[in-house]
């Protein structure tokens, strides 16, 4: 298994020709050495890097309060891992999993209704209770098998979301068949940024960035008033990009299939799952970045539109363009950018606008 990350943190001004790693400040592989030894704090800058939630992460903050904001962000990390890992056996996540029913934590409630009310929004494709699927595979074990498809076909009958009780009141929740469990990994990530710009807010910051594995997500602007930049490296594995977003204040959160997966008999296997047949899904997208203000949604929905494929994808943007904006990238490198952030993104591949109304071939 390889896991890849995707997005690069460039803080400096860059072009695109000659574009090398020198180029950027923080150049992000998920890879040991990126950890413990290059946590620098200066008078204004603070970045800290580390390893949970099975991802490489690097959280940067601005300030006079930016060193007390990113221990107390790593603090939060930890705090939500213990609660929502499924690898964790005293997590709560895998508490439900074990009884079926369980009265959630707040943060755990919240993210619950998320993925519930987005597997209602996105008609199935984002769902919270593929883990069977994912245990099937070896996802969760790292022991990884091709499952039978009769076998497949058995397990998703577990995954019918409209079993589950949530109770939002309470808090209280129930899986309705025995042997159904829950996987919030397609959307617990966001959930954590989202949290980390609300403690460096309380803690002070007004300008910060973290990215966990392939989720980034801003606090503000640059200590100069500009915008952040962050590049989206190719799937493909080599060191150019297919595009620099300059936003501020937003998540932007991409998922694909070789961010994770297994090879045999020459053919790879991904762990985002199409639910409809267990099987990864091959929707004709390589990638799918999200760009949002609510980092859960971008999540759930970079997860979700990457099932639906790219006619799906489009037709749910335009139904939902003011939630949300995206770009998406084909397995045959045709790049798609929704009109939203249009005018913050540039790249070097040519560049299909989705209006609201229809698709332009704009560069
Ligand atoms: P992401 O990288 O955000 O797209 O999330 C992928 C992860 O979400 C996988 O590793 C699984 O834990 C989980 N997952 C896989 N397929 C789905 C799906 N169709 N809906 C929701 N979560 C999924
Ligand atoms: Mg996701």
């Amino acid at each position: 298994m390889r896991k890849k990350i995707i997005l690069i943190l460039i803080f400096t001004s860059m072009l695109f020709s000659g574009c090398t790693k020198s180029d950027v400040d923080q150049f992000m592989r998920n890879e040991p050495s990126s950890v413990g030894n290059n946590n620098i704090t200066t008078s204004e800058k603070v970045v800290k890097n580390v390893f949970a939630m099975d991802t490489y992460m690097t959280l940067t903050a601005y300030g006079n309060h930016a060193e007390n904001a990113t221990k107390a962000a790593i603090a939060e990390i930890e705090r939500l891992d213990s609660l929502l890992s499924i690898g964790k056996e005293e997590s709560e996540i895998s508490c439900l999993n074990k009884t079926g029913n369980l009265i959630l934590s707040e943060d755990t409630a919240y993210i619950m209704e998320s993925a519930l009310t987005l597997y209602e929004q996105t008609d199935g494709a984002f769902n919270p209770a593929m883990y069977p699927i994912m245990e099937a595979w070896g996802f969760t074990s790292q022991n990884y098998r091709i499952p039978e498809k009769a076998e497949l076909q058995q397990l998703l009958k577990l995954t019918d979301c409209d079993k589950i009780h949530f109770h939002s009141e309470d808090k209280k929740v129930e899986l309705g068949m025995s042997g159904m469990m829950i996987d919030l990994g397609g959307i617990a990530k966001g959930y954590t940024s989202s949290k980390l710009m609300d403690i460096f807010s309380d803690y002070g910051v007004t300008s910060g960035i973290v990215s966990l594995g392939g989720n980034v997500q801003t606090l503000g602007s640059k200590p100069d008033g500009s915008s952040w930049r962050v590049a989206l490296q190719n799937p493909d594995g080599s060191n150019d990009y297919i595009g620099v977003l300059e936003i501020c204040d937003k998540a932007v959160i991409t998922s694909g299939g070789y961010e994770r997966y297994f090879e045999q008999d020459g053919k790879s296997y991904h762990h985002i799952i199409d639910p409809f047949t267990g099987y990864p899904a091959e929707s004709g997208l390589k990638s799918v970045t999200i760009v949002s203000a609510d980092g859960t949604l971008a999540d759930g929905l970079s997860t979700a539109l990457f099932v639906m494929g790219l006619s799906k994808a489009i037709s749910f943007w335009q139904e939902n363009s003011d939630m949300f904006d995206a770009i998406l990238l084909t397995d045959d490198d045709v790049l798609y950018v929704t009109e939203g952030i249009q005018k913050l993104f540039s790249s070097p591949y040519k560049q299909n606008i989705i209006t609201k109304e229809n698709i332009i071939n704009d560069k």
